[in-house]
């Protein structure tokens, strides 16, 4: 009874929140023409992307940072490629936030690290996209509009944020994502780790590789940075990390390159 009762309330949510943000037919072609990864063999029209990213516009908060605005493309662009991840999983995984920052930007980032000694080490890092526990995002909208484009190196910077997201849906960033069931949590661990380690040394030794080099700082980065290549330019992961591939596929039930 309280399930088809609550089914019947998220039913009448959805449909009102589908009606309110409505993405108009022209504003949802022209999305898909700039970001052609969008559409993907399981959903080749969109379809169900355009209905999941109009109750993400309903669920979640925009800013932006002058000199940049709040248009229907910018807040489409952002929405859809953050839904791109969950596309199979639900959006539910993205209920521990609800803020989204848009910077015109990348942004530079004053840091200061303690090291194991006691040395406070003093540093500027160049951010395109930042997650944190519980939010909000931050995004480049110069990375994101740039995204159709760069897509051919792998590089996309909503879906590593949202990447993010799901890593830190269990509290902890360690590049261990809420598994489903049928994948064990010392499966995903040894796959990971054994990928990541391989990664590092071919990155120190200065090897080219399909994924961004970025990925050898830590597991949650190596984790983010696939995660990206798997939704942008797969064939370049799978024929690299086969393994870590069929991982991810399963993870996000998506077969991209199938
Ligand atoms: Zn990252």
């Amino acid at each position: 009874m309280f399930g088809a009762l609550s089914r019947w309330w998220h039913g009448r949510r959805d449909a009102a929140a589908l009606h309110r943000r409505a993405i108009p037919d022209d504003l949802w072609k022209r999305t898909l023409i700039r970001y052609p990864f969008l559409r993907t063999t399981a959903d080749p029209q969109g379809t169900a992307l355009r209905r999941m990213t109009s109750l993400f516009l309903d669920r979640k908060e925009f800013s932006a940072v002058a000199p940049l605005r709040l248009t229907n493309d910018v807040v489409v662009a952002v929405a859809a490629q953050a839904c791109l991840p969950v596309l199979q999983l639900g959006l539910s995984h993205y209920d521990g936030f609800v803020g989204i920052v848009l910077q015109p930007d990348q942004v530079i980032a004053h840091r200061h690290r303690l090291d194991e000694d006691g040395v406070l080490h003093e540093y500027d890092e160049v951010l395109s996209g930042e997650a944190v526990q519980g939010g909000p995002v931050m995004l480049s909208w110069r990375d994101v509009r740039g995204s159709g484009r760069s897509a051919a190196e792998g590089y996309n910077v909503v879906i590593h944020e949202f990447a993010h997201v799901l890593d830190m849906e269990d509290g902890a960033a360690d590049g261990v994502p809420v598994l489903p069931p049928e994948i064990a949590r010392a499966d995903w661990q040894r796959t990971l780790s054994a990928e990541y380690e391989a990664f590092v040394r071919r990155v120190e030794a200065g090897e080219d590789t399909a994924l961004d080099p970025y990925g050898a700082q830590a597991p949650e980065e190596f984790f983010a940075v696939a995660s990206e290549a798997l939704f942008v330019a797969p064939d370049g992961l799978r024929a690299e990390h086969p393994s870590l591939y069929r991982m991810l596929v399963r993870f996000y039930r998506l077969d991209i390159a199938a």
